[in-house]
């Protein structure tokens, strides 16, 4: 792009939704985009969030802007402006819903900052596309999906799949994609409700028709992975799509420390390293409610199935209950960490050598990124179809084994051990880990500066909004 012909600045603002898995990429995104000439970046957010985000960008020249979270929301308690601190994620509708009352706030802090050339916001936030229609600039909308998941879910809403079959397991072959084959339990219940109502659908509703009518979407992926997905989609809808990631390689991975400043778990990672010894990474994002029984269950699962492993847990989950019984459980050859830790730094990690993930795209592209097979077991939200493209499309891992062999299944020790052994261990892991290392490869080239494509693509779409006589 050619913005440095020019001594004007360009103006991007970005508003990412209050959950670290929408949040994280566009931290990302803010990064590409100051790496431009003359760009400035403003973030808007809310007190309760301010600290993540300006220790995340605090080495760029970001600016911050802080919004007042909504007060007295009926089910939210007080202090709550993300939904890892959501007591549960049923609260995720007037949670998210209740986002609309900051658009007066956001609306006067626009007032007061230098001409927008363009905003991207999380598709969640459905109202600012209106705020942007009244200050007259572009909203482009992040969804942080892959492109295959979208795809997957607009199919089987416009064809009414899913209902169809009589059991919430039974294999549904798609039309459009014959080679694949998905059941109503890779849907959340919103979808697999015939007439659905009530105020997620009608969320749901809000942030597709914003989607809709804004200037485009930016796909947190890149178009190798997925290109039959991208074409299809492409094809198939008049709102466009720039692939620009992954983005988490738009930030170095940090894996530098003074010696005395390394985290514990890296410090054990190094260790298991030296001694030869390679560690499974156990984590389940930052906010899926898991059940006692089934903790305890990964638990005897991880334990007999002695490899070495790396579990990190949510920081305050009461559910987890009692930490010593669990450390009982898992024997020596675990360690359990309940920080915010640099997950990024524990995949590309020498020791890791496997994943076992919930299947967030984040956790799926990171994974990806460092070459690490994963073993799928998703839980909730786009996870299912996730693991469906980790699993059977792009086969860069394994899937858990349920005890009734549905999706949502319980996942009883004995399923969990086979599958984590033939994942580090096994003839079907070792094919795995060779696919998620060469589309790490792929993935690598897709982001390097000036020739990717994943870098073109984010020029393409800067150089039309903020030049367009270019395009
Ligand atoms: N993450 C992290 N440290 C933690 C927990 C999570 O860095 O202790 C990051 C993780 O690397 C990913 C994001 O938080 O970038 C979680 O996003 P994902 O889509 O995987 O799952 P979600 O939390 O949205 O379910």
């Amino acid at each position: 792009m050619d913005a440095s012909s020019s001594d004007s600045k360009y103006h991007v603002v970005l508003f990412p939704f209050m959950s670290k898995g929408h949040t994280i990429p566009l931290l990302h995104l803010a990064r590409l985009l100051l790496r431009r000439p003359n760009f400035i970046v403003t973030v808007f957010t809310t007190s309760g969030n301010h600290s993540f985000i300006a220790n995340s960008l605090s080495d760029t020249t970001a600016f911050i802007i802080d919004l007042p979270f909504p007060q007295n929301v009926p089910q939210i308690p007080a202090g709550v402006e993300s939904t890892d601190k959501l007591p549960s994620m049923s609260l995720f509708a007037p949670f998210a819903l209740s986002t609309k009352l900051m658009q007066p706030d956001f609306e006067k802090a626009i007032e007061t900052l230098p001409r927008v050339n363009f905003m991207v916001s999380d598709g969640f936030l459905w109202w600012t596309l209106d705020s942007a229609i009244k200050f007259g600039f572009p909203r482009l909308v992040s969804f942080g999906m892959s492109i295959y998941s979208s795809c997957l879910s607009k199919v089987v809403v416009e064809h009414r799949l899913l209902f169809g079959p009589e059991s919430d397991d039974e294999l549904i072959t798609l039309p459009q994609f014959p080679w694949i084959k998905v059941t109503r339990n890779d849907f959340d219940s919103t979808f697999r409700d015939s007439e659905p109502s009530g105020p997620h659908f009608e969320f749901n509703i809000a942030t597709i028709t914003a989607a809709i009518n804004s200037y485009g979407t930016i796909i947190n992926s890149f178009y190798e992975l997925e290109a039959t997905f991208a074409d299809y989609w492409n094809k198939e809808n008049g709102n466009k799509t720039w692939f620009v990631g992954p983005l988490c390689l738009a930030d170095a991975p940090r894996v530098e420390h003074e010696p005395r400043k390394k985290p514990t778990w890296i410090k054990w990672l190094d260790q298991k390293l030296e001694q030869g010894m390679s560690v499974l990474y156990v984590a389940f994002g930052s906010q899926v409610d898991i059940s006692p029984q089934q903790l305890k269950e990964i638990a005897i699962g991880l334990k007999k199935s002695k490899v070495n492993f790396l579990w990190v847990m949510r920081a305050k989950d009461p559910e987890y209950g009692d930490e010593s019984e669990l450390e009982e459980r898992i024997g020596d050859r675990g360690i359990i960490v309940r920080e915010w830790v640099d997950q990024r730094e524990i995949l590309i990690h020498q020791s890791v050598n496997g994943f076992l993930s919930h299947c967030g795209w984040n956790s799926v592209l990171e994974s990806i990124c460092a070459g690490v097979p994963i073993l799928a077991w998703p839980m909730m939200a786009d996870q299912p179809l996730n693991a469906r493209m980790v699993v059977e499309e792009i086969k860069v891992g394994l899937r858990v084994e349920t005890c009734n062999g549905s999706v949502r299944g319980f996942v009883k020790w004995e399923g969990l051990k086979k599958m984590v052994k033939e994942l580090m261990e096994g003839e079907t892991g070792k094919q795995v880990r060779k696919n998620a290392e060469e589309y790490g490869e792929i993935a690598k080239k897709a982001m390097e500066e000036g020739s990717g494509s994943s870098w073109r693509n984010l020029d393409e779409l800067v150089d039309g909004l903020c030049n367009p006589r270019n395009t």
